[in-house]
């Protein structure tokens, strides 16, 4: 059974004209949208590399500068003021996607630089036991979600709308069945991935202690109930990807 009306399951590959459920796009630069400027070669790791990010030590050639294990070295220009972190704040990029701070992610123009334009995630289902990767093409997601922030924010009152708070399940592509995938989420909340939990809307899953990890390592004030905190969240991360590029203030608080 295909399940086209399951939108949320096709954004692995649905950034163009509707793909079947089975198996995501195997050239994920073929999924990429166009970017916003000239951007060099698509990064050039495997789509279902199953060590995607995992061995950030090992596997330099193939993993956007940031992943290369430094204490200070972030990745690009202009973020030099995070040598003077405490080195509690300082850990390996768990991504090649994040930064090698604590909950924090690169923005969209140093991924560009890095060539990222798909993120991928660790997701099961519960029905047949499956565990897979499924990627997301950056631009696509991001814009929806910045989108929506846009759309909706006046009406939030600081608070996860409840499309945040309990996400739909992706549908499964091993068995087909539908809403029984879920996000496979780090227990060490510093491996936590948070971009792409972001990208699918299922930062929900996470619990309030995770929550509440990530706004103490975003200076966000990380009291009060789960849909408080996880509004802070979703903008806090959105304000990380746009970088400088935020647009009038679209994700402050
Ligand atoms: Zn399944």
């Amino acid at each position: 059974m295909t399940s086209t009306s399951d939108k949320r399951l096709f954004v692995l590959a649905d950034d163009g004209p509707r793909t079947p459920a089975s198996l995501p796009s195997p050239d994920p630069a073929a999924a990429t949208p166009p970017p916003p400027q000239a951007l060099p070669s698509p990064f050039p790791y495997p789509a279902q590399s199953p060590r995607l990010s995992q061995s950030p030590a090992g596997d330099r050639r193939n993993v956007a500068p940031n992943l290369i294990p430094s204490s200070t070295v972030i990745g690009s220009a202009g973020t030099a003021r995070e040598d003077i972190l405490g080195s509690g704040d300082v850990v390996p990029a768990p991504f090649p996607w994040a930064r090698n701070r604590r909950a924090h992610v690169l923005s969209l123009a140093e991924l560009s630089l890095s060539g990222v334009h798909v993120v991928s995630g660790d997701v099961r289902c519960k029905r047949c036991g499956s565990a897979y990767k499924v990627e997301l093409p950056l631009w696509v997601k991001y814009g929806e979600i910045r989108d929506y922030i846009a759309r909706h924010k006046g009406t939030m009152h600081d608070r996860a709308p409840a499309k945040w708070m309990n996400p739909p399940l992706f549908s499964c592509r091993i068995c087909e069945r539908r809403g029984c995938v879920k996000p496979v989420i780090s227990a060490k909340k510093r491996s936590i991935n948070w971009l792409f939990l972001l990208l699918s809307e299922m930062l929900g899953f996470c619990n309030l202690a995770q929550l509440k990890y990530f706004c103490k390592h975003t200076n966000n004030h990380r009291t009060g109930a789960k849909d408080r905190v996880l509004y802070l969240t979703y903008l806090c991360l959105c304000k990380q990807l746009a970088g400088d590029r935020d647009e009038g203030g679209l994700f402050d608080r």
